[in-house]
């Protein structure tokens, strides 16, 4: 029998709501060896996600979608940062989900989600995502309670028709402790080189924590699937977090087995002149 992939340990299995408090975020289960060692096992990891992934592209059939979730100052801007670093640009898109406009507000919750997916051959990353519309929009009754439980049944069947037409699917949630979030806001706050990311609206936001952690957790459970798993990785520890993510997209990558195509005919024989 193979080998279970490494980020099994993070993937939501079942569809019973996940408990996020008995999770430890500052936790380092698993990881190859202390913080020198985790990052030097990382730096192999980025080798091959860029090898994986330069096959998909060639390959050009079939395409990733990396859905990544965060409370504010969970770690998805340098998440991407880290694990995409070695990559070549041409073949990864990242998409950051903002509050909706009016004319996206004036359509359904997936318009401008489906948008946005990969084309073949491409890896997308979704810097928040459709999530956040039974995320945010539950937390602050945005639509009614109908509308949004509706919801988890809507990304299910997004996710499996883009799973269908050849889209594979990774959700990771980047999971902080309430006191990490209140250091990095902090710092935020203090570091001139990192106030321009501070929104004083985070601050109100945080006394939502346990609202937010909620609906995490129905989320989480409601829309895992094996075509479209969710991870939870624990981040307060950012080597930790980006040796993790990393495993679970060249486990994915992997598993796909994208292939360089065959050369064209007499291509082997060609000579250039
Ligand atoms: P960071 O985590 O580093 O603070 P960010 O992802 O929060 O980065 P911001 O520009 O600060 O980036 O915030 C984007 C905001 O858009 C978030 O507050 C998020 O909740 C909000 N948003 C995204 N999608 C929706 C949605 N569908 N409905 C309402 N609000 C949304
Ligand atoms: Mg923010």
């Amino acid at each position: 029998m193979a080998a279970r992939p490494v980020s099994d340990r993070w993937r939501v299995t079942s569809r019973r709501p996940v408990d996020l408090s008995a999770r430890d975020a500052s936790a380092k289960t698993g990881a190859p060896g202390d913080k020198d060692a985790t990052k030097a096992h990382t730096a192999t990891l980025r080798a091959r996600l860029a090898e994986l992934q330069a096959k998909l592209y060639a390959e050009g059939s079939r395409s990733l979608l990396v859905v990544l979730q965060a409370m504010d100052a969970g770690g998805k801007d340098g998440t991407i940062r880290a694990v995409f670093e070695g990559v070549n640009p041409q073949g990864v898109k990242v998409v950051s989900f903002k509050a909706p406009t009016p004319e996206e507000l004036a359509h359904d919750f997936l318009w401008r989600v489906h948008a946005q997916v990969p084309s073949d051959g491409d890896i997308t990353v979704f810097n928040r995502s459709h999530y956040e519309d039974v995320l945010v929009v539950r937390v602050h009754d945005l639509v009614p309670e109908a509308v949004w439980r509706g919801r988890y049944a809507r990304i299910r069947a997004f996710e499996e028709l883009l799973h269908a037409e050849g889209t594979t699917i990774v959700k990771i949630m980047l999971h902080i402790s309430a006191e990490e979030q209140k250091e990095r806001l902090q710092e935020r706050i203090d570091n001139p080189e990192k106030r321009w990311k501070f929104n004083p609206a985070d601050l109100s936001e945080r006394h939502h924590w346990d609202a937010y952690q909620e609906a995490y957790g129905e989320a989480l459970g409601q829309t895992t699937a094996r075509h479209a798993p969710w991870y939870v990785v624990p981040a307060d520890r950012n080597w930790y977090r980006n040796w993790a993510v990393l495993q679970i997209l060249v486990d994915t990558l992997e598993q796909m087995n994208p292939q360089f195509p065959p050369a064209a005919e007499g291509a082997e024989d060609a000579v250039v002149v």
